[in-house]
């Protein structure tokens, strides 16, 4: 069965053949939707079909990607995904909710979200035999490309800011792919990369201009829907306690918009499966210094003005969106909202979560920090089943980590010492 049918414009609604294009609408320069044949994949496939594999990956969801099984068995690249979902009880309770939990895409091959975009990225090389992939990357896309990338013995090249945090660039470095540090932006080193592919013949990763990385992302919905069913299968039912018909609500961190334009995606293929009946409302939670997706949002249209971007959680620092008329769409078709937190605010999540033995990179803990925000303006109600992503993992960014937490004492190595400080 050929279930890759082509893609989709975003903006005009062009439809091309998968030879035809391969990042962006020619015409316009939208980000192109991936079209999958949904008449056939209902005919040949029921839920349990999937959720009876013992795929614990996101290759689990392979009839539902448009790409061939990439082989890599026993490899890093047969690992991404498949991320635990923790309770956030003690967290929840104060916030005056009932029902959090945190889903964490730290427990990923490379410490983030990115691998689920790079690995089907890596499948699609291996399948038009690309010699090399190249991405631009503010540290956690490139360290992802350069770990699926090295599980399978293909060529990376990852073009980063010079001023990425340096556990990002030792990552990039230890996985052994090219690194190429631009004196630049994210957005200037994006635009280097888009130019070199084209000079190079290299096939490219970028985020919000291939079409692969949203198909990666949307495993992240699967995978909640997933445990949605079999964690609260009574959830109708009279006298359960999440029996109220509420939508589930999903809080995600927002930089190019391609995590929240992937998972809604993902929710968008179960529900033309008709395997669920409604989407999960999605929460779009901006760093305020770097918010021009909420700030199109929240002025009603689609138009995305870039800013100048300033904000500790790097991963979220993004002048200009590379996926934002999508992003403003997965908020207004769900019935979810945009929220801008403080850098401030991020750093106290971060030291929320950690005592609940989740150690979030700032980019990640901005989510909790947007769920917060929600719960003090009444944007999310007592009963509302909610599950945030921690997309990154702390020990990506150390240097913000500190500045979360109070610094430790130094003492003498006596009992007196330690008397006078506890
Ligand atoms: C990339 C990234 C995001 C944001 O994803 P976008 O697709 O750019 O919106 C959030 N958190 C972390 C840790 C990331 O690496
Ligand atoms: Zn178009």
């Amino acid at each position: 069965m050929n279930k890759f049918l082509g893609y989709r414009c975003s903006l005009c609604g062009r439809e091309y053949l998968p030879g035809q294009v391969d990042y962006l609408c020619p015409t316009d320069g939208g980000n192109l939707d991936v079209a999958l044949d949904y008449a056939a994949l209902r005919q040949k496939y029921q839920p349990e079909d999937l959720l009876s594999r013992d795929e614990n990956s996101l290759w689990r969801y392979l009839p539902l990607l448009p790409v061939g099984d990439p082989g890599g068995e026993g490899t890093p690249l047969r690992a991404a995904g498949g991320t635990p979902v923790y309770r956030l009880d003690r967290l929840a309770a104060p916030l005056g909710l009932k029902h959090v939990w945190l889903k964490d895409e730290s427990r990923n091959p490379t410490a983030s979200f990115k691998d689920r975009a790079s690995a089907v990225v890596v499948a699609r090389a291996r399948e038009i035999r690309a010699e090399v992939v190249v991405t631009a990357s503010t540290g956690n896309a490139g360290a992802a490309l350069a770990g699926m990338a090295a599980a399978v013995g293909q060529q990376a090249i990852i073009f980063a800011p010079k001023t990425a945090p340096p556990a990002k660039v030792a990552q990039l470095l230890v996985y052994g792919a090219r690194v190429i540090l631009v004196d630049g932006t994210y957005d200037d080193a994006f635009d280097l990369t888009v130019r070199a592919a084209e000079a190079f013949g290299w096939y490219c990763r970028n985020t919000g201009y291939n079409p692969f990385t949203a198909e990666g992302k949307k495993t992240a919905a699967f995978e909640i829907w997933e445990w949605w069913r079999q964690e609260h299968h009574d959830w109708h039912k009279p006298g359960s306690p999440l029996d109220d018909h509420r939508p589930l609500t999903i809080f995600v961190s927002v930089g190019d918009g391609n995590i929240i334009s992937g998972l809604h995606k993902g929710f968008k293929d179960l529900l033309a499966l008709g395997w669920i009946h409604r989407l999960p409302r999605l929460i779009g939670v901006q760093a305020e210094g770097s918010a021009a997706i909420a700030t199109a949002f929240h002025a009603g249209g689609e138009k995305i003005v870039p800013v100048s971007a300033q904000t500790i959680a790097d991963s979220i620092s993004v002048d200009l969106p590379r996926d934002g008329v999508r992003a403003v769409r997965a908020a207004r078709e769900t019935g979810g909202t945009y929220i801008q937190v403080s850098d401030d605010e991020i750093l106290r999540a971060i030291a929320a979560l950690g005592p609940l033995g989740v150690f979030a990179e700032p980019a990640g803990a901005a989510a909790y920090a947007g769920l917060a925000r929600a719960a003090a303006q009444g944007l999310v109600a007592p009963e509302d089943p909610i599950v945030v992503l921690n997309t990154g993992s702390g020990l990506k960014d150390v240097r913000a980590a500190m500045q979360a937490v109070q610094p430790a004492p130094v003492i003498e190595p006596t009992l007196e010492a330690l008397k006078k400080i506890l």
